[in-house]
């Protein structure tokens, strides 16, 4: 018999992994990738509040303030107890990541948000590097290549899972009384998606293709209750092109100008659609993106050599760390044309490129956004006077723009101590949730990146919270 088996091997189930050991569990990782690590590999850090690097850096958080600002922007649909939770244990888990040897470059935050998220050196590859090396120090076994495909109930209670190895096709069962769901969410389910919002075929996943709402689909077969959908974690705007997988764009400094850098967004008819510096807030801007039909970012040939030449208008919104110039973005656009790249267009003018895309209203949009710019105030969306830049100088761009998301959260409800709750609000005996399987209980409909890193900050949280429950039964 198994003390404890976790199903899913990225970050929250390599903490719960290494939890477990260090509390002298036997424990079982069942991973249905071939590698480790999951969607934490690409993590750029982590939620804390009052870790010692804050402390060391002279960030102070009002506990109280954020808890109430974060319920606010979720309308109360986030639960405080879980919010206050997490709030109240990100800094020590940050200092326990810290002592296994986790190393972090620095703490800030990512635009209009609270200082909270704690980059990883070396992004989150090096992290679950980390991590992993700890879980085998500890003991932890690990099954690669095998998902969970049923969970084996006895008198109500866990009894054990079936696994079936995704090479060979066999079947095994194993023992246990408990069963941690680490799954990862289910971004990658484009059905579930679907239940999130119709418009998904503009969504494009950026994770590893893993997260298909495994944890839920089978936590709901034993009688969970199915909980709402919950939030996307939407990137903001992103490139959109058919040609290529979103990820291969990922660092794309075109995909900076067009998405961070607030210039004129347009929509099908060419119509400007909202104050462009949303992408402070990268989920509203997903919101914002995702109400029109069709989205374009417009540019000009001076942008183009004031990003590349000069600096850049606006800080990145979704990062903690902005490059000085957009160096590489003449070559890559020279490149993108010259392959015909379905996402880019450019025409010598305004007129040409309204053609081209069938925008009937850009020219006058653009008038009318130089007028804005010639003011000095946004009088018709309020976009901070800093970012009103003119589009006059031709050669002009237009970049598809699509919407990015990172991850998926809700499906489950779980209690403080991380169990899967049935409909009537009990838990199911044996069965707990973490990491993205369980943090739809942190959000309303919209993504708080208002606390960015939270959600590898909980995954963090919530392997440890469900081993500390487990242990005390
Ligand atoms: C590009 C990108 C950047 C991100 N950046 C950030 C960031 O900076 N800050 C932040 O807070 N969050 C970020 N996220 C969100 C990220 O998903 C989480 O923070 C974190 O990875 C959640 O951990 P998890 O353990 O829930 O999921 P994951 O780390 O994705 O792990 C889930 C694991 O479960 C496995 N699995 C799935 N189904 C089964 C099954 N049936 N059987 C066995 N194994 C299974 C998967 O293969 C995967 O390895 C980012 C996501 C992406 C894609």
């Amino acid at each position: 018999m198994t003390d404890v088996v976790i199903v899913g091997g990225g970050l929250s189930g390599l903490v719960a992994a290494i939890a477990a050991r260090q509390a002298d569990l036997s424990c079982l990782v069942v991973e249905k990738g071939r590698s480790l690590g999951g969607d934490g590999n690409y993590v750029e850090g982590a939620m804390g509040v009052d870790s010692r690097l804050q402390q060391a850096a002279g960030i102070h958080i009002d506990r109280t303030q954020l808890l109430q600002d974060e319920l606010n922007y979720s309308h109360y649909e986030a639960s405080a107890p879980h919010l206050k939770q997490l709030i109240d244990h990100s800094g020590e888990t940050i200092d326990w990541l810290a002592d296994l040897g986790v190393k972090f470059s620095g703490v800030g935050a990512q635009g209009k948000s609270w200082p909270t998220i704690h980059a990883f050196a070396g992004g989150g590859h090096a992290a679950v590097e980390t991590l992993i090396a700890k879980a085998r120090e500890l003991g932890v076994q690990f099954v690669r290549s095998t998902s969970v495909q049923q969970l084996l109930m006895n008198d109500g209670k866990i009894s054990g899972v079936s696994l079936r190895d995704e090479v060979t096709g066999l079947t095994s069962e194993v023992a246990t009384q408990h069963v941690i769901f680490a799954t990862g969410g289910y971004v990658d389910n484009p059905e579930l998606i679907k239940q999130q919002t119709p418009l998904s075929d503009r969504l494009m996943s950026v994770s590893d293709g893993k997260s298909t709402g495994d944890g839920m689909q089978l936590a709901w077969s034993v009688g969970a209750m199915h909980d709402s959908m919950g939030a996307l974690q939407f990137g903001g705007g992103a490139i959109y092109d058919p040609m290529l997988p979103p990820f291969m764009h990922m660092a794309s400094q075109i995909g900076v100008a067009a998405t961070q850098e607030a210039i004129l967004w347009v929509n099908q008819a060419g119509e400007r659609f909202v104050n462009e510096d949303v992408n402070d807030n990268m989920c509203h801007a997903g919101n914002a993106l995702l109400g029109q039909a069709r989205t374009f970012a417009i540019f000009d040939a001076a942008a183009v050599k004031h990003l590349s030449e000069v600096g850049l208008y606006k800080a990145v919104g979704n990062s903690p760390f902005s490059p000085d110039t957009l160096d590489k973005l003449p070559e890559e656009l020279a490149g993108d044309l010259a392959a015909h790249r379905k996402y880019l267009a450019k025409a010598d003018t305004l007129a040409d490129l309204a053609e081209l895309l069938h925008l009937p209203k850009l020219v006058e949009s653009v008038d009318r956004y130089n007028q804005l710019v010639d003011e000095g105030v946004d009088s018709d969306f309020g976009k901070a006077a800093d970012y009103l830049t003119p589009v006059k100088t031709g050669p002009f761009y237009a970049v598809t723009l699509g919407v990015g998301m990172a991850c998926a959260l809700g499906g489950l409800r779980i209690d403080t101590d991380n169990a899967v709750l049935n409909p009537q609000g009990y838990p199911i005996p044996g069965l707990y949730a973490i990491g993205n399987d369980a943090a739809g209980m942190l959000v309303g409909d919209t993504y708080a990146v208002t606390l960015p890193g939270s959600t590898a900050g909980f995954a963090a949280f919530s392997g440890r919270n469900a081993i500390a429950a487990i242990t005390r039964e």
